[in-house]
């Protein structure tokens, strides 16, 4: 059996590999590094390098695997353990985290996101409700790297065991706070909860620095803790499983899975499909992309959801895109899925350009779209597929 390491996990360009063909390497090795912006690549199994190509460093797994790995160098700089570990945002963004957290607040907040927005997705809520002092360390962690003086806990009161447990550790804790956000998508926008947390209403394309902030994903947090306290690299992924997957239906988490291992694996787990089934989604439903049986675990992939097939239609289609939520390329995809012909798209009224990237002006506080699906009718389409949020 094979597993596969994408070179580009992250934000910024493809990591250079440093391994060779038919080299044996280690769980936790360093097999590939960054080539300006990214993040280190580790080897997530013991095995045998027998690919290496443009995109991906394919590795054939030894028949005896243990829990031992390779630990990152020692080091009394925080920042530099994060950096060697290779970590990088977990919620989706995969922004090199050592870049991110490389700041002076002076006295600001550090903001743990546990929004997980995204229909169907509970591995972030599990961590927190199995092992909530993970999430509590790496706060602290982040305030004493980037001189914060208060953490928060921004997450939504319906998940209440997660809360619970997380307040009842706060009462020990005078600079960490429980917060609330609104049950709602995109509750864990960046500037929502900036917005929400701190009363500060960024403009599209400001960082949480400018609210002298930095959000977190929860499991970037616990990746944090493990690099710092246990020298640990980025070589597993917690996820969640849904749709149309026998055993799955509801949402099944698993935690720690190897990086690199084919999805198809995690549906085998859970029982395979229910019949009959589409497409299978990687991501959340809102924000998500295709994937396939065979496509590796990534850093940054949260959900592997299994859709309906897609229904056939053929009329006209329209599409409406959000910057949250699905856009044109995606939507166009899903039109094709049925079989339709794209005939005219728009966007949001809210989306606004900003250095050369549409954004949304308020995201959350969303608009009622008539105007926008007239002016796809008058424009042909007979059908209108939506990518946003509300309406
Ligand atoms: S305002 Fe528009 S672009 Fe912004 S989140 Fe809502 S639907 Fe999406």
């Amino acid at each position: 059996m094979n597993i596969e390491l994408l070179l580009k996990q992250h934000v910024g360009g493809p990591c250079n590999p440093i391994v060779k063909e038919g080299e044996e390497v280690k769980k936790g090795q360093l097999v590939a590094e960054p080539n300006g912006l990214g993040a280190n690549i580790h080897s997530s199994v013991y095995g045998k390098v027998v690919e290496i190509t443009e995109d991906r460093i394919v590795i054939e797994l030894d028949k005896e695997q243990s829990e031992e790995y390779v630990r990152i160098k020692d080091t009394d700089d925080n920042l530099e353990a994060i950096k060697e570990a290779g970590i990088v945002g977990a919620g989706g963004a995969g922004f090199p985290t050592h870049i991110k957290y490389n700041a002076d607040l002076d006295g600001g907040y550090v903001i743990a996101n546990a929004a997980e927005c995204e229909p169907n997705l509970k591995h972030n809520i599990k961590v927190i409700e199995e092992n909530p002092e993970i999430v509590i360390r790496g706060i602290k962690y982040v305030m004493e790297i980037s001189n914060a003086s208060k953490g928060y806990i921004a997450i939504k009161a319906k998940n209440e065991k997660a809360v619970k447990v997380l307040e009842k550790l706060c009462e020990r804790e005078k600079d960490i706070e429980v917060k609330f956000l609104p049950n709602m998508y995109p509750a864990g926008d960046e500037r929502v909860i900036v917005r929400e947390l701190l009363g500060v209403e960024l403009k599209p394309g400001q960082l949480p620095l400018e609210a002298k902030s930095i959000i977190s994903n929860v499991e970037t947090l616990k990746n944090v803790v493990l690099a710092i306290e246990e020298r640990k690299p980025v070589i597993t992924k917690d996820i969640t499983l849904a749709g149309r997957i026998k055993d799955a239906h509801d949402g099944r988490v698993i935690l720690d899975v190897p990086i690199g291992m084919p999805i198809v694996n995690y549906i085998e787990e859970c029982g395979r499909y229910v019949e009959p089934h589409g497409e299978i989604v990687l991501g959340g439903p809102f924000t998500g992309r295709h994937g396939e049986e065979n496509t590796p675990v990534s850093k940054t992939l949260g959900g592997i959801l299994v859709g309906m097939p897609f229904p056939n239609e053929t009329r006209k289609i329209g599409v409406l895109e959000c910057e949250c939520g699905a856009q044109k390329d995606r939507l166009k995809e899903i039109a094709e899925g049925m079989g339709g012909e794209v005939v005219a798209s728009t966007r949001c009224k809210r989306m606004t350009e900003v250095d050369g990237r549409y954004r949304c002006d308020l995201p959350g506080i969303c608009p009622g779209q008539a105007e926008k699906v007239l002016s796809l009718k008058k424009q042909g389409a007979e059908v209108i597929i939506t990518g946003t949020c509300e309406d």
